[in-house]
């Protein structure tokens, strides 16, 4: 972008050179060059991109028993629970409001640098969607990459992020595209101060073969697990709007690095 808009600036500054040299009272004007070819030869803007955030849970699967644990594709030939609650802090903060304010967060980070932003969920009141259809949310909506968003419930001891991917791959996207999108994902978050796991994964990374929402993506998918919401020192962090922003601010560079790397 940066070539465009200097060519743009430069034209009326040259055209204000221009008048002033030939401004002689008795003088005619001489002809204005414009410079188009220096705006025709500019590279295209880059293209604009789509990315679907993926809040997990929602705020009303603790109350739909029977729709929520109902059975959907899992991607790999077996079934799955269409969903589930989610975690939450010992002081009762929910995974699903978490993840939905995350989600809104990082949607404001990535359209104010030009990028579309479609959400699986529409409020955090709702059921579902289950884990099938968020899988195929990227596809459907032709977009770029898929983030889904999620905090962890394990031990009290254990703490830090990991990133999962799907593996084995099933598809092309699998393969490569989504490692190289957990691995931006990993690699901003370090950045942004946050500690990889040391109770799962390994260096910041999990591959995972049992999630419905990565087995069913055909375009890059991750799922990051931001922090363990039963330890006590990251469920402060998880529980606080500051916490949740930066948070929100590397996740989104993760992906802004991402799809820096894509083809034009
Ligand atoms: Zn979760």
């Amino acid at each position: 972008m940066s070539a465009p808009r200097r060519a743009l600036v430069l034209t009326p500054a040259l055209l204000l050179l221009v008048a002033c040299t030939g401004a002689g009272p008795a003088a005619p004007a001489p002809p204005v060059a414009v410079p188009t070819s220096s705006v025709a030869a500019s590279p295209a803007p880059a293209p604009a991109r789509t990315v679907v955030l993926d809040p997990g849970h929602n705020g009303g699967n603790g109350s739909a028993r029977a729709e929520v644990t109902r059975q959907v594709p899992d991607g790999r030939g077996g079934t799955k629970a269409c969903n589930t609650t989610g975690t939450s802090t010992d002081a009762g903060y929910p995974e699903h409001a978490f993840t939905w304010d995350l989600a809104g967060r990082v949607r404001t980070h990535l359209e104010a640098a030009g990028v579309a932003v479609v959400l699986t969920r529409s409020s955090d009141d709702g059921v579902g969607p289950c884990v099938d259809e968020r899988g195929r949310a990227g596809q459907e909506a032709g977009a770029d990459l898929v983030v889904s968003l999620h905090a962890d419930g394990a031990a009290a001891s254990g703490h830090g992020f990991h990133v999962a991917y799907s593996a084995p791959p099933l598809n092309a996207a699998q393969s490569g595209p989504a490692v190289d999108l957990a691995g931006d994902l990993r690699d901003a978050l370090r950045a942004g101060g946050f500690p990889t796991s040391d109770y799962t994964g390994r260096d910041g990374l999990a591959p995972r073969s049992d999630l419905g929402g990565l087995n069913l993506a055909t375009v890059p998918a991750a799922l990051v697990e931001c922090a363990n919401m039963r330890n006590a020192e990251e469920a402060a962090v998880v529980s606080a709007p500051e916490g949740r922003e930066r948070y929100a601010a590397a996740i989104a560079a993760g992906i802004r690095t991402f799809l820096a790397g894509l083809p034009a």
